[in-house]
């Protein structure tokens, strides 16, 4: 699968599930835009990670929940770059409560970034992807949008949204050959997932059919493929990457 002459931007890329989707695009030869909210120091590392793949890209920060930080940053590195064909709407965060001790701060800023910072990103880019008459967007919703999850009301009302915006993107975008993909990753072993005990780590593990947690390259191959022109046929799906954990 070739990039080559692509340019992408990845949110969340510093880290996680992200940053091995940098580094998956950069080494199939597409020049990858980091974003991050915080993080530099990670950012920076995903960026050493890029070029070790023989890739090349650049960080950029702003917060995905912020519209104008998010329209100006993207609109500056399209004029840098004359395009973008590639968006990954990946930043993520999770603040879990039980519904009735859930703050009213903490059911806004989960939807603030995963849902609405999608919707920022992707207003920003479509208008360049429709001049070229081409680009991807794939959305890194999750298996909890689908089955739903106790103390994550927020998180996985986010995620069930993202998957509308997707199938909604990818009927309003696909006469202009866009194709809006989301993938819907399981338990993936990173620093959001890094809270657990073991003994619900165990627990979970006993219900996945393939026994193990995944890894962020697990997600990030299926991310790769969604984004390469073997994929042009694929628009509106969303792909599931949990093990068989939800079926
Ligand atoms: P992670 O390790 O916690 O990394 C989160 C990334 O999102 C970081 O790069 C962070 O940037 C960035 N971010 C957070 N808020 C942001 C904002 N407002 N603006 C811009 N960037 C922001 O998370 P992960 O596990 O890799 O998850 C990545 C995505 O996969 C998320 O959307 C998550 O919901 C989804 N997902 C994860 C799992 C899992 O089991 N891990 C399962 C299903 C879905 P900084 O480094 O600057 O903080």
């Amino acid at each position: 699968m070739t990039l080559k002459d692509k340019v992408a931007l990845v949110t969340g890329g510093s880290r996680g599930i992200g940053r091995s989707v940098c580094v998956r695009l950069a080494g199939a030869g597409a020049f990858v835009f980091i974003n991050y909210a915080r993080n530099e120091e990670a950012a920076r590392e995903t960026l050493r990670l890029v070029g070790q793949a023989g890739g090349s890209g650049k960080i950029v920060r702003f917060d995905v929940a912020d519209d104008r930080a998010t329209a100006e940053a993207i609109a500056a590195l399209i004029r840098e770059k004359g395009r973008i064909d590639i968006l990954v709407n990946n930043a993520g965060e999770s603040r879990d409560g039980l519904l009735v001790r859930m703050k009213e701060q903490d059911w806004g800023r989960v939807l603030d970034t995963n849902l609405t910072g999608a919707f920022h990103c992707c207003r920003a880019a479509a208008y360049a992807m429709m001049k070229q008459r081409g680009g991807r967007i794939i959305n890194v919703s999750s298996l909890v949008a689908l089955s739903g999850n106790a103390g994550q009301a927020n998180y996985s009302a986010s995620k069930a949204g993202l998957i509308g915006l997707t199938k909604s993107l990818a009927r309003e975008l696909a006469p202009r050959a866009i194709c809006v993909n989301a993938v819907a990753p399981g338990l993936i072993d990173t620093d959001m997932t890094s809270a657990m005990t073991e003994e619900q780590r165990e627990k979970i593990l006993e219900g996945i059919p393939l026994s193990r947690l995944g890894t962020p390259d697990d997600v990030a191959g299926v991310v790769l493929f969604l984004a390469s022109d073997e994929a042009g046929y694929i628009t509106g799906q969303v792909i599931g990457v949990n093990g068989g954990l939800y079926m």
